[in-house]
């Protein structure tokens, strides 16, 4: 059965297969326009289906209600399909964070989820526009790249799940449109940040990462200076990044989380392969834009990172580089089967001050969702919650 679906998408490369379905999620613009004219169609119906799935949010495509009810019978009987992921299973905590287990529906050999997490920052509802009700004044999406994580940082549950896939392009921007229509969030009116810091490792799915980013920009509308990426040190995912234009170019942010390479290579298998000097080096050919900072992360990890002696090694490493830098101190967050303790009371703040005298601004990240599995590095498609 599942060579058979393979010999015959094949065989139907050329166009949309007529086993299985196709998405539309994930296309962009011209894509969508190919698709339509291929079709005899008019080219221009291809930028109302994008208004559609990306502004408009539609689920289905027999409810586009721009198009002839014609021209929609058709691509759905032809097997096309908006394809958006659903929010399968939501989990609250009591500071209004909800981890979303994403559920996405073009998955072959298998069904996958991945997940996603809303941060709102409240003002308890007091300033809902024009009367509207509502609890939050910006918010956080944090978005997944891949299903598990193949890079195996010892304090980190998502490494526990391995690689099992790269995202598609639709699935990533389809998370972030799931997430918006949840929240019924106008983009360019209602504050929103995405934060690529979900499960798995944006810089090994490049080209699908980027090209979402290209969609969210262009077809959703949102800003890259609101976006940020974090990535383990994937030095060729770096040198790619710093070529992308301006326009969709994300903030970047460096899981950086120890002081020198011998710290790192233990705790980051993947420093062996790219030490701090490579990824410094690769980060400096980023033409930042005026006033951007590169974010480097840190977690605390009880005994082994969190002393003051490597807050002030880190400080003296950062102003080595010259690069305009802030850092995000995160308390390890406890899972179960991961051997780390939580920094000592005190120890956060006295870390960050230590980076001061330094003369590195820090920046400590409260902890968001934590009861929920919802906080930095736990996400593991828990269904407890
Ligand atoms: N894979 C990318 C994107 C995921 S971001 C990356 O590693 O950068 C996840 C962030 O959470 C990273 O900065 C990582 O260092 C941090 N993190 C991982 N596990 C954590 C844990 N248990 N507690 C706190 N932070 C953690
Ligand atoms: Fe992967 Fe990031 Fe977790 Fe490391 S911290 S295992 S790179 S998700």
């Amino acid at each position: 059965m599942a060579d058979d679906r393979v010999q015959l998408a094949s065989l139907n490369s050329a166009g949309p297969s007529t086993v299985g379905q196709q998405s539309l999620i994930g296309l962009d613009a011209a894509e969508l326009e190919a698709v339509l004219s291929a079709r005899g169609e008019a080219r221009w119906r291809g930028a109302q289906i994008a208004e559609a799935i990306y502004r408009q949010r539609v689920k289905e495509i027999t409810e586009i209600t721009t198009l002839p009810a014609a021209l929609r019978q058709k691509l759905a009987g032809e097997g096309w399909k908006i394809g958006r992921p659903a929010i399968a299973r939501v989990f609250q905590a009591s500071d209004g964070t909800e981890r979303y287990l994403i559920e996405f529906e073009d998955t072959f050999p298998k069904a996958e989820t991945a997940e996603a997490v809303w941060m709102p920052e409240g003002d308890g509802g007091e300033s809902g526009d024009e009367g509207e009700e509502r609890d939050w004044r910006r918010a956080t999406i944090c978005v997944s790249s891949q299903v598990g994580c193949a890079v195996g940082c010892q304090f980190c549950l998502t490494a526990q799940l391995g690689l099992q896939r790269n995202l598609t392009v639709g699935e990533i921007v389809g998370q972030v449109v799931a997430v918006l229509d949840r929240h019924s969030v106008e983009v360019g009116r209602d504050r929103v940040n995405l934060v690529f810091m979900g499960m798995g490792e944006p810089f090994l799915n490049y080209d699908n990462f980027m090209k979402a980013v290209r969609l969210l920009v262009v077809e959703v509308g949102l800003s890259p200076q609101r976006m940020t990426v974090s990535t383990s040190g994937i030095v060729p995912g770096i040198e790619r990044f710093a070529a992308e234009a301006a326009e969709v170019r994300p903030k970047l942010a460096i899981s950086l989380n120890a002081p020198n390479d011998q710290i790192r290579g233990e705790i980051m298998p993947v420093n062996r392969k790219w030490p701090i000097a490579a990824v410094i080096e690769a980060v400096r050919k980023i033409p930042l834009r005026p006033r951007e900072r590169v974010t480097f992360e840190y977690v605390l990890l009880g005994g082994v990172t969190d002393g003051p002696q490597q807050a002030r090694e880190l400080g003296r490493l950062l102003r080595r580089t010259g690069l305009p830098a802030k850092v995000n101190l995160i308390a390890w967050n406890p899972g179960p089967g991961v051997e780390f303790k939580t920094p000592a009371p005190g120890a956060v703040e006295a870390f960050r001050a230590a980076l001061a005298a330094e003369g590195i601004a820090a920046y400590l990240r409260q902890p968001r969702g934590r009861e929920i599995y919802a906080a930095c590095g736990q996400l593991k498609r828990t269904v407890e919650g």
